[in-house]
């Protein structure tokens, strides 16, 4: 049997694995990548892209490819049954909060995605997919996990013969379009059988790979969470959905708005799509005409078509391509824990279950490997210690119980029947469903992220961000254990900065380039390289006792005993691991870069002064004023420093002056470097 040593196991490459890889492959991280799949999906699953993900996708640089190319939503339709049971447009609300976002709610493909995040790996890495392998076998060394040189997981895979893996994209019933049910949750796991095939075939080998740490990607029927032990809890409804791919041909006048439709022969929901295609959800009877319980193995693309041809009723609908259609049961599950000794973790469906229509699969599994690809690389580098690791099971957790909280009333009453009129206390008030809607897209858009007090957010108990956050404005209780982690050694200073949300990711306001006048979005300039950043919003740098402070940080950063250089390997590029940003709000034409200290633009022997350091809160030639201080909450005179993490969630804020604080913050997690 062959055996091979990895820093990362991750297995399943679907978005959450391959989100996984792209930090590990973009920080050199020693990693193999299984996926029990012959080939890549080419049609179905998830399409929904939402804000927050493009904020992730253009933080490595492909965002704008994938933002060009989705279909862009802008507006949401309701459509309500009449006091005649005559369908009617009853209302339309904006799809994405205008303002949370340079980047609103757009579809495209799940293989597209999978395609840009393939080949932003291979740009950095020869990590590639090693399809048609699974585990069969998986062992943890629980005595040796505290040790940051071992190898304590070893995890036996097999090569799966061409038969064992059931049926290739899902090609049945003699139809020539793809069917996605034998994925669905409505068919049972075939794990075990696919191994068992595997297994009875001489030409199958296996391998034994020893990791320091493994992530199961691998979907609503993980086999990773089954070896740590791990419980899908919460409830599985008996709504049925339907999903099909289609270009319609219509007289529908709102097929190209997203629509949520109830109607007196059931719901439905329309997303427009890239390339003509539009995604119906359509509500499936659980009974037959005559009562009877309804046999799924009936449910196929004419069947789901009748059903949305009655519920559109009496406009007429009908389509010449099929791209892909699947039916699901509606369930709301949370993992019992998301790691086994923070070496073995689970993201992704794997950890979570929900129903696809609020479009968050695909979202909230990539956020949760890009909350987890950069610790896991920080600590395999040495230069974190593996404390930070279990910030990872906190964030996630908490936001996956919101996840479903938030699902679970989405989907109750969307899969409800509408009201008659104001005494029918059963039926749904479209305002109901109308209010939910809106206030659900806020969080559905993710950049309503609020991870609580740990080890890497240094909240403010005294002070409330001065935002709009979804939480005032929707009571999400938990479901489930609250999660503990290990909480921060210091507070961070809200006050100063009342817009910037300790614990929420940096929102974005455009400032320009002190040395060009080029306009920038400042999350532009916060590229996922893994690099920590600290802002510095310098203030007015023509007041002198101003000017005197930002001299007096500039000293202390440069000090040898400083964080920067604590932490910072010798041989590595000063910004490598800490990145010094500034924001000035100064007048951009009466400052020179060059006066200001050198370890805000740091000189490089080979290619001088850094000229992408410094900025200015000032008015553009072309793209009128950002208005970054007022916007933050910042005082333009003052000013204030700011923690960001790789992944632009904020984690502190303090005073120039408060630099001990900064370094007791990273001295808590970090490890120094020689
Ligand atoms: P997945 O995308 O499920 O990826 C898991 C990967 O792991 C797969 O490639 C799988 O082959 C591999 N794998 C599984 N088990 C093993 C194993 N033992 N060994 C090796 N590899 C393994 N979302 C929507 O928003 N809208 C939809 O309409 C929608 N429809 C869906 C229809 C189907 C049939 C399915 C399965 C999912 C659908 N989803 C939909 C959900 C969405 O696709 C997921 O939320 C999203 O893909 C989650 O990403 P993931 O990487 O966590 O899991």
């Amino acid at each position: 049997m062959e055996h091979c040593k990895v820093d990362v196991l991750v297995i399943g490459a679907g978005p959450s694995g391959l989100m996984l890889c792209t930090w590990l492959a973009r920080l050199g991280i020693k990693t193999r990548l299984i996926d029990k799949r012959h080939n890549r999906i080419n049609s179905g699953q998830a399409d929904g892209l939402q804000s927050r993900t493009f904020e992730i996708l253009d933080s490595m640089g492909i965002g704008q490819d994938i933002w060009r190319e989705a279909n862009h939503m802008l507006e949401i339709r309701f459509w309500n049954p009449d006091k005649d049971n005559r369908l009617y447009r009853s209302d339309m609300i904006v799809d994405t909060m205008p303002g949370i976002s340079r980047f609103q709610q757009a579809t495209l493909h799940q293989a597209r995605i999978e395609d840009y995040l393939l080949k932003y790996i291979g740009q950095y890495s020869d990590i590639a997919v090693e399809y048609g392998k699974m585990p069969e076998s998986l062992h943890i060394d629980a005595e040796n996990a505290e040790n940051d040189e071992e190898f304590p997981i070893s995890v036996t895979i097999r090569q799966l013969t061409s038969e064992a893996n059931g049926i290739p994209n899902g090609i049945t019933n003699g139809s020539h379009i793809p069917n996605g049910i034998f994925r669905s949750n409505l068919t049972a796991d075939n794990t075990d059988s696919i191994l068992a095939a595997a297994k009875a075939n001489v030409a199958s080998h296996t391998e034994t790979i020893h990791a320091k740490y493994v992530v199961g990607c691998d979907g609503a029927h993980s086999w990773t969470r089954r070896q740590i032990e791990c419980v899908l809890e919460g409830e599985q409804t008996d709504f049925i959905w339907g999903v099909l791919d289609i270009v319609p041909i219509t007289d529908f006048p709102d097929i190209r708005y997203r629509c949520a439709i109830h109607s007196a022969s059931g719901s439905m929901m329309i997303i427009p799509r890239e390339n003509k295609y539009v995604r119906l959800y359509i509500q499936v009877s659980e009974v037959t005409e005559d009562g009877q319980p309804l046999d799924r193995s009936m449910i196929n693309q004419d069947t789901l078509l009748r059903s949305a041809q009655m519920i559109l009723a009496p406009y007429e609908l009908t389509y010449k391509h099929c791209h892909w259609w699947t039916a699901y049961r509606i369930g709301q599950r949370v993992g019992s824990k998301f790691s086994a000794h923070d070496r073995i973790f689970l993201a992704g469906d794997a950890v979570h279950t929900h129903s696809p229509k609020a479009g968050q699969g695909m979202n909230i599994s990539m956020h949760d490997t890009y909350n987890l690809g950069w610790k896991l690389a920080h600590v395999i580098k040495g230069q974190s210690s593996r404390s930070l690791l279990a910030t990872y099971t906190s964030e996630r957790r908490q936001i996956a119980q919101e996840l479903i909280n938030f699902d679970h009333r989405f989907s109750q009453l969307f899969s409800g029947r509408p009201s008659k009129d104001l005494l029918d206390e059963e039926g749904i008030d479209p305002r109901t469903f109308k209010d939910v809607f809106e206030k659900g897209n806020l969080f559905a858009s993710g950049t309503a992220v609020d991870y609580t007090t740990n080890l890497i957010v240094a909240k403010d108990p005294e002070h409330q961000a001065d935002v709009l956050t979804y939480k005032q404005n929707y009571k999400a209780p938990f479901l489930g254990r609250p999660v503990e982690s290990i909480p921060c050694i210091l507070t961070g200073k809200q006050y100063l900065a009342r817009r910037i949300p300790i614990g929420m990711r940096m929102p974005s306001y455009k400032v320009l380039n002190q040395s060009d006048a080029r306009p920038w979005h400042l999350q532009e300039l916060l590229s996922a390289n893994g690099t920590w950043r600290v802002i510095v919003f310098a203030g007015d740098l023509l007041d002198p006792a101003q000017f005197a402070r930002y001299v007096a940080l500039g000293k202390s950063l440069d000090s040898s005993g400083s964080f920067l250089h604590k932490y910072t390997p010798k041989s590595a590029p000063i910004d490598s691991v800490f990145e010094v940003l500034t924001v000035h709000s100064a007048p951009r034409a009466s400052i020179e870069l060059l006066s200001l200290p050198a370890v805000f633009h740091p000189y490089n022997e080979e290619y001088g002064w850094d000229y992408s350091k410094v900025f200015v809160d000032d008015i553009s030639y072309h793209e009128g004023h950002g208005h970054a201080y007022e916007n933050y909450g910042v005082d333009h005179r003052t000013g204030c420093m700011v923690a960001l993490r790789p992944d632009q969630y904020v984690s502190w804020i303090g005073e120039l002056e408060d630099l001990p604080d900064l370094e007791r913050f990273f001295g808590a997690f970090m490890k120094a470097q020689r």
